[in-house]
């Protein structure tokens, strides 16, 4: 199974296919493969420099440090996420780490109070996060993930390899324990996010993000009480029609 049938299917059957091959492939070896092999120059790592992001940055960089990270600033993140992605870039020697954010004019005409995530955080995440992901995508056949089975009961059976309309995702920590996380972190002697220590496993934007209690899933912290868990990246194909008004 090669990139080109990747390509020549673009669906969740040669997404599985792949799956088999490399089931048994540690994460690091995965992603050498997918940056060297099976997509070269077509491929970006998508860090939010969230709780756990250093490990993906840390293999990456070992590999390649000119290969693209996509970073979504969404306007409400949490200022030790701006000033640790800028403490980790500079730590591993990445080059290439672009910086989406919101179209201005949605922003202006749907969100100029940043108040949009109270009333609508669907779309508030759909103009701030969604849209300049995929338009900051469009181009690369792959792009890798950081999620994990353990973090909530909605990732617990995501596979290494997900089609995402023509372009694959992969999840090269879907089997990584909390503990896996910490320990790698450690070995490598990466810093942690700041707010870890103040009980945020899972980080996102400042206004939709709390501290976890004891026994809670690590992601039950997002959007508490709003009945909502996904962003919405994750959610069907990308596509970043809907950013002219
Ligand atoms: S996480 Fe909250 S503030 Fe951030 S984009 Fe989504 S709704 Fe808006």
């Amino acid at each position: 199974m090669s990139a080109h049938d990747i390509k020549l299917f673009g669906d969740q059957i040669a997404a599985s296919r792949i799956e088999l091959k490399f089931a048994g492939l540690k994460a690091a070896s995965l992603l050498r493969l997918a940056i060297q092999e099976l997509f070269p120059g077509r491929i970006a790592l998508v860090s939010s420099f969230g709780a756990e992001s250093a490990v993906l940055l840390h293999m990456v960089a070992e590999i390649d440090k000119a290969t693209p990270v996509v970073f979504v600033d969404t306007g409400q993140l949490f200022p030790e996420t701006l000033a640790y992605r800028d403490e980790l870039c500079a730590r591993l020697g990445l080059t290439n780490v672009i910086v989406a954010t919101p179209n201005e004019a949605l922003l202006a005409n749907e969100d100029p109070e940043k108040f949009l995530f109270a009333s609508d955080p669907d779309r508030c995440c759909e103009i701030r996060k969604v849209l300049p992901l995929a338009e900051a995508l469009e181009g690369y056949e792959a792009w890798i993930t950081g999620r994990k089975g353990y973090q909530s009961v909605t990732r617990s059976t995501l596979p290494l390899f997900e089609a995402e309309g023509e372009r694959v995702k992969v999840n090269p920590l879907v089997g990584w324990s909390a503990t896996d996380i910490l320990d790698y972190i450690k070995r490598a002697g990466l810093p942690p996010h700041p707010l870890v220590a103040k009980g945020y496993p899972s980080i996102g934007c400042l206004p939709c993000t709390t501290p976890v209690r004891p026994g809670e899933d690590a992601r039950a912290g997002r959007w508490r009480g709003r009945g909502k868990i996904e962003c919405g990246i994750h959610v069907g194909a990308l596509s970043s029609a809907g950013q002219d008004i």
